[in-house]
């Protein structure tokens, strides 16, 4: 059986599981959130499942392009 990520949490990243800081998540002001000023990578934007799209953020970490990512 394979374990799959609970998308119901929208306080948790998609990508990487961890705490997504998300304000709007957390009940509070959505312009007070990070990803209001924050560049998103294209390429982790595509590589949110399906499943999980328009429905929970991803976390500062994984929208920002890391090199260790490649
Ligand atoms: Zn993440």
């Amino acid at each position: 059986m394979n374990e799959r990520p609970n998308y119901d949490d929208q306080t948790k990243c998609p990508l990487c599981g961890r705490d997504n800081q998300c304000a709007v998540a957390a009940g509070r002001d959505p312009d007070s959130c990070w990803c209001m000023t924050a560049t998103m990578d294209p390429s982790a934007l595509t590589s949110i499942p399906q499943e999980a799209q328009g429905k929970v953020c991803i976390c500062a970490q994984c929208a920002s392009a890391s090199p260790e990512n490649g």
